[in-house]
């Protein structure tokens, strides 16, 4: 049977997919590099160079170097290349051969026909472009397919039912977002829409001024005036944006990047993830307002959406995921590396053509998110109960995220690190899966800051480790198969789990004030509104109770039991708006009791 191969032509990069056993998978370069950057080049020789090392003489060698020809295609131009003019559909075809003798060293025999992917919005000139691409680099296009067909098939070419999915697709320069309806191997597009000039460079852009802006305060150079210097601060500024994905801090170092009265200069910042946050999310949020216009193009609510999925190198980004989640109330699909899912698909389509039985993807994926107990805020209250999520669920794995927390108390020696899994806002609904203590932490004032770094590898070994950041004092702890211990205690009912942790509370003497003072029973198949106002409730009583300990009048305590009884009651009935009312009274009881 004929192989037929997938083909990502990108502005920024490419890629080639094939099907093995059932499964899309993407073919690697000899350095096992999947990416192919979408560049053009000769060296000083004339000798052709394409993907990287065509990417890396950009700066130096411009005139001899060609890149984001996609932009160009299906325009009646040329670009020069080394004294000789070319057409966009050659320089395309100079990447695609360069996919298709890669794909051919890796299958060990030639291949003569692919499927390409073009971006939703092309018309048919871009389309009949690409198409010329391909013959001239020796293939067959037995089809194009649009680029957000493909990352919908990568997920689910035969869904056991007609799904909805948004596509939300951030490269480095283009932006597109499309709703999509697949069912049964085929997709439908019913919306599309994006932002040709938006992407992850302009990210780079907003935090290269950043960078330059700081220096320039601090030396009175601008580093922007210099072609070299700016370029330096380009990449290492894109290198700290992907850092920035995954730690809560990143560090821009450049020795001798200027000199002052002779003297050189040193480039040396550090850039919170929360600074480079709000540098983008003016961009972010031109996204969501495309987002909001395909669903009402196809005349969709968000909540009719069943999946979305995320395409894209820039989707990495953690503020993407945040802000689209907030946006459409539902997690995002990252399962798939971002930046392939389009040839992985275009391999897909590949095999559905060539008749090749062809699965779902399968990828190690963290089923649930991980992060730690902070305070913060719970129900309109106060609380040391507050999850704050570090590695979310559906993140692929292995993964790696830091994030930083405060001590809250002046002279603070220690910092408990008490790690969950779970979706509850509230850590007592989640799942313990280790804790420890980081002691010995400098004496200075409150919100000293604790770096606290999850590491989770594919067989689901937890690394945790705290970091004071002012002095670099460390501790590390290995939780070993932390998934492995949430899939036991899914087998468990909810019951069980929650008197687990309650329990954990107890024997290690946790904090007292917001222990829970009633079994909360039969939570089993409680909606997650039921168990919030169920556990805010049990939290209020708690409280209610060791006040009434410290000192209280019989008539007090006869109050409280008989909330406890209503509480018991409702909870047997499931009644939510019972849990809340009753959780009010008990409100206004301690309310009443701290007044005293
Ligand atoms: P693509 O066109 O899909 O290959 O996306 C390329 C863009 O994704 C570039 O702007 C990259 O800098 C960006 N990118 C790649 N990896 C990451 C990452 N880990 N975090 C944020 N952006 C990334």
């Amino acid at each position: 049977m004929d192989i037929i191969l997938g083909i990502d032509l990108g502005t920024t990069n490419s890629e080639v997919a094939v099907i093995r056993d059932g499964r899309p998978v993407v073919l690697p370069d000899d350095n096992g590099d999947p990416i192919l950057p979408s560049v053009v080049g000769l060296d000083p020789q004339g000798k052709l160079l394409v993907g990287h090392a065509a990417r890396n003489q950009f700066v130096l060698a411009p005139e001899r170097t060609v890149r984001s020809i996609k932009r160009r295609m299906g325009e009646e131009t040329t670009v020069a290349l080394g004294g000789q003019n070319y057409t966009p559909q050659e320089i395309s075809a100079i990447i695609l051969r360069t996919l298709k003798q890669r794909a051919e060293k890796a299958l060990g025999q030639p291949v003569r026909k692919a499927v390409i992917t073009v971006p939703a919005f092309f018309n048919e000139g871009q389309r009949d472009a690409t198409r010329e691409a391909g013959e001239l680099a020796g293939l067959e296009v037995v089809r194009i397919i649009n680029e957000p067909t493909a990352a919908v098939l990568t997920y689910d070419p035969h869904p056991a039912e007609m799904e909805r999915l948004l596509v939300y697709d951030l490269g480095g320069g283009t932006f597109d977002v499309s709703v999509a309806q697949v069912e049964d191997g085929v997709v439908e597009i019913l919306a599309s829409h994006g932002d040709t000039h938006l992407g992850g460079d302009d990210f780079d852009q907003r935090l290269l001024d950043f960078v330059c802006d700081r220096f320039l305060s601090q030396h009175g150079i601008d580093l922007r005036d210099s072609l070299a210097a700016r370029s330096r601060v380009l990449r290492a500024v894109e290198d700290a944006k992907k850092t920035l994905s995954s730690d809560a801090i990143a560090r821009i170092e450049e020795e001798f990047i200027a000199e002052k009265k002779g003297l050189p200069l040193h480039l040396n910042v550090e850039v919170e993830r929360t600074d480079y946050e709000e540098l983008i999310e003016p961009l972010l949020a031109k996204t969501l307002t495309c987002l909001d216009q395909s669903l009402s193009d196809a005349r969709l609510q968000a909540n009719q959406i069943d999946k979305v999925v995320l395409v894209g190198g820039a989707t990495r980004t953690p503020l993407v995921h945040r802000l689209i989640q907030e946006r459409l109330g539902r997690p995002v699909h990252a399962e798939v590396e971002p930046d392939l899912a389009v040839a992985m698909g275009a391999a897909v389509q590949a095999g559905l053509i060539a008749g090749v039985e062809v699965g779902p993807i399968l990828v190690d994926i963290t089923p649930h998110t991980l992060g730690i107990s902070a305070l913060g805020e719970l129900h309109g209250l106060s609380s040391v109960h507050a999850f704050a999520p570090i590695i979310e669920r559906n993140t692929p794995l292995p993964a790696t995220r830091t994030e930083i927390f405060s001590t809250v108390a002046d002279g603070q020696e220690g910092a408990e690190i008490r790690v969950f899994q779970g979706e509850n806002a509230d850590t007592r609904y989640n799942t313990l899966v280790g804790e420890f203590v980081i002691e010995g932490l400098a004496d200075v004032s409150a919100g000293n800051q604790i770096v606290v770094r999850l590491d989770l590898d594919l067989s689901g070994i937890l690394h945790v480790t705290a970091t004071e950041r002012l002095t670099g004092l460390a501790r590390r702890v290995t939780i070993d198969n932390a998934m492995e211990r949430f899939r036991a205690k899914q087998r468990t009912d909810a019951v069980d789990r929650l008197e687990a942790i309650f329990e954990t509370d107890e024997a290690e003497g946790a904090d007292e004030e917001e222990a829970p003072a009633i079994a909360l029973e039969n939570l089993d198949g409680l909606s997650p509104a039921q168990r919030e106002a169920a556990g805010r409730a049990s939290a209020l009583i708690a409280k209610a109770e060791r006040l009434l300990q410290a000192g209280a009048n019989a008539e007090d305590a006869a109050e409280l039991s008989a909330l406890l009884t209503d509480l018991r009651a409702a909870l047997e009935r499931r009644s939510e708006d019972e849990l809340r009312r009753i959780a009010t009274e008990v409100e206004d009881l301690v309310f009443y009791l701290e007044d005293r």
